[in-house]
């Protein structure tokens, strides 16, 4: 509990510090694509300069989408819940997913025959998916299985006691598991920290992971990862449901796996 403690102050005080800096740069990033914009119609004519002006401005809309993670990650953005079925949510995005993941990589989506009905930013849940979806491909180079499913549990009292955090009641739990490298202990202990990355310079931001947990807290949620070197990676997100929607649905509490944290 108290290294959960340390770790999300820490999330905290980066966020904050995060949102700030993205926030200043994000204005400046807006004056250098106006300009890139105003010099590209110029240059119209003859065509002077006009491929340095666009590799400019290539640049900067990187930089741009780079800030946008960290808005995102900083929790800068408000959230708009509404009223969605879950089941809903992952399956409209399967097709995005599918795109995502390539061709090496199959899909494997279930989802429960119960609706799973929860107050929920769309968007946001999406990105969660597509952020799960998008470091399983990264974890499976030479191909595998993604495999995305949904189901109803009803948490109780014990079981969010144990894990430190969330609230008791009917969850929509959705695993997103891959057969990919798996994770050691340290980089299962590191993944949700901004900036941590095994991946090559220029490859990954570390804010991917960063950016899930702080959704799936802002939903009152809760994430869970199972992982193990060569054993590919389970992660687990339970979002709370409305209970009078869920209300009269047989409950299950899933019992965690190996290589928890
Ligand atoms: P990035 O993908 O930019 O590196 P993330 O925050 O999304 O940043 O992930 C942080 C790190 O966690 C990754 O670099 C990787 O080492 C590890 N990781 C996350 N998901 C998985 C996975 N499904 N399988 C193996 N490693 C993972």
């Amino acid at each position: 509990l108290e290294a959960q403690l340390r770790q999300s102050q820490k999330m905290e005080a980066v966020g904050q510090l995060a949102g700030g800096v993205a926030h200043d740069f994000n204005n400046i990033l807006t004056v250098i694509l106006g300009y890139c914009a105003l010099l590209e119609m110029s240059a119209g004519g003859d065509g002077t300069h006009r491929h340095e002006i666009r590799q400019i401005a290539d640049a900067a809309e990187r930089a741009a989408a780079l800030t946008r993670s960290l808005l995102a990650f900083s929790r800068k953005e408000a959230m708009h819940p509404e009223l969605h079925d879950l089941n809903g949510v992952v399956d409209k995005v399967k097709g995005l997913l599918s795109r995502v993941i390539g061709e090496d990589v199959s899909l494997q989506v279930e989802l429960s025959a119960l609706p799973l009905v929860g107050k929920v930013d769309r968007a946001m849940i999406e990105q969660v998916l597509m952020n799960l979806a998008t470091n399983a491909r990264d974890a499976m180079p030479r191909g595998g299985l993604l495999g995305i499913s949904t189901e109803l549990v009803d948490l109780d009292e014990e079981y969010v006691q144990t894990h430190g955090c969330g609230t008791p009641g009917p969850h929509a739990l959705i695993c997103v598991s891959d057969t990919g490298v798996g994770m050691d202990a340290d980089t299962r202990n590191r993944v949700f920290e901004p900036f941590f990355t095994t991946k090559e310079v220029g490859k990954g931001t570390g804010l991917g992971m960063s950016i899930v947990y702080g959704i799936v807290k802002q939903h009152r949620g809760n994430i869970h990862l199972y992982s193990e070197p060569g054993q590919g990676t389970t992660y687990r997100v339970f979002l709370p449901l409305d209970p009078a929607v869920a209300a009269g649905v047989v409950p299950a509490v899933p019992v965690p796996e190996r290589g928890g944290s």
